[in-house]
């Protein structure tokens, strides 16, 4: 027999959460694994090349976040990378997920580099956010930490968004030691300059630094110490589920700027972790640091299958860790941050 439902009609909810109870809100997708950047902590093992064979179609991601967020409550998606940019469908991709009633936050982590063209399209379309990477604010140290002299265009994308009115706008800044340890000063006076939240990224042992991550890793305690001098006063703000601790900050000049810090190795996040990440190729990542554990792909094709993806999805959290791996499993331009 065949449902009709009338118009309004709202399922039933039910939440997907891991064996530890934790509810998931929060779809992290990323995009394609190839980037522009060639950042020396991450590498994309693919050059900026859009071949989206045996990807997710733009039309595949809305029906799988329109079910998600009907059926299980999902509040947010994050469009991540590899380079979301990569996909020639990022604006088409937005405009889908942006119409989706009840998804209450739609964003995107790009590199930046190609924003300026493009942030006011995808405001336009729909967009409420955007994270953009900012390691360091020296030209020569950016093309060699990114493989790419784009420093000016990062910093133009960065303008464009705030004048396109995508808010908020983030930075992320992963610290490395022997890079740009000695630049957080300047990085936070940027920030402030333009009003601007920063967060401040501990490296993580995935990707080309895994084996120096010892030598590399600056932890979120000496970040604050090597701000000390600029920052007067830090007033924490509350965390809820979010990955960055947050503080009002205070500079020794009187301006007020938002700083985070992300600690997944000295404070790690875990137990409020509403996430799970899917990558192009359908693969479905429970954890950052984790390996994949199977594939939505026979969920959408032939036909989208609505109870086998559920199955699909619950499968692969029941074997989430309460804690994340010591560990990365892949890089983070596969899974994307
Ligand atoms: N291409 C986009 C970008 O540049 O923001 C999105 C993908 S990138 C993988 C997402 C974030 O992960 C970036 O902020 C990047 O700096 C961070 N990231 C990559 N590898 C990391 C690592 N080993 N430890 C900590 N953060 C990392």
């Amino acid at each position: 027999m065949k449902h009709s439902f009338s118009v309004g009609w709202i399922p039933t909810q039910m939440p997907l959460a891991d064996a530890w109870g934790r509810r998931v809100r929060y779809l992290r997708l990323s995009l394609a694994a190839a980037c522009s950047m060639r950042c020396l902590y991450c590498r994309p093992t693919t050059s900026d090349y859009c071949d989206q064979e045996g990807m997710l179609t733009a039309i595949e991601i809305e029906t799988l976040a329109r079910h998600m967020v009907r059926r299980h409550g999902l509040q947010k998606i994050r469009l991540t990378g590899g380079e979301p940019r990569s996909r020639c469908d990022l604006l088409e991709i937005i405009s889908r997920l942006a119409r989706i009633v009840r998804l209450n936050d739609l964003a995107v982590t790009t590199n930046g580099l190609t924003l300026a063209a493009s942030a006011y399209d995808y405001a336009a379309a729909g967009l409420s956010r955007v994270n953009i990477s900012l390691d360091t604010l020296d030209r020569e140290r950016f093309a060699r930490m990114t493989g790419v002299d784009g420093l000016n265009r990062v910093v133009k994308g960065i303008d464009t968004a705030l004048a396109v009115g995508l808010s908020p706008v983030k930075l992320n800044t992963v610290v490395i030691r022997g890079e740009n340890e000695e630049e957080l000063p300047a990085l936070v006076d940027f920030a402030a300059a333009r009003g601007i939240a920063i967060r401040f990224i501990e490296l993580m042992p995935m990707g080309p630094l895994a084996s120096q991550w010892d030598q590399r890793y600056v932890s979120a305690d000496e970040i604050r110490w090597r701000l000390a001098d600029v920052v007067a006063d830090w007033q924490a703000r509350p965390q809820g589920t979010q990955s960055a601790k947050q503080y009002a900050a205070t500079l020794t000049d009187g301006r007020q700027v938002s700083i985070g810090f992300i600690t997944p190795m000295s404070c790690h996040f875990c137990s409020a972790c509403d996430r799970l990440r899917l990558t192009s190729d359908g693969a479905i990542y429970p954890c950052l640091m984790g390996a994949p554990s199977g594939s939505i792909m026979s969920a959408l094709r032939p036909t989208f299958d609505a109870d086998g993806l559920d199955m699909l999805l619950k499968q692969a959290l029941a074997g989430k860790a309460a804690q994340h791996p010591a560990q990365g499993a892949v890089s983070m331009t596969q899974i994307g941050g």
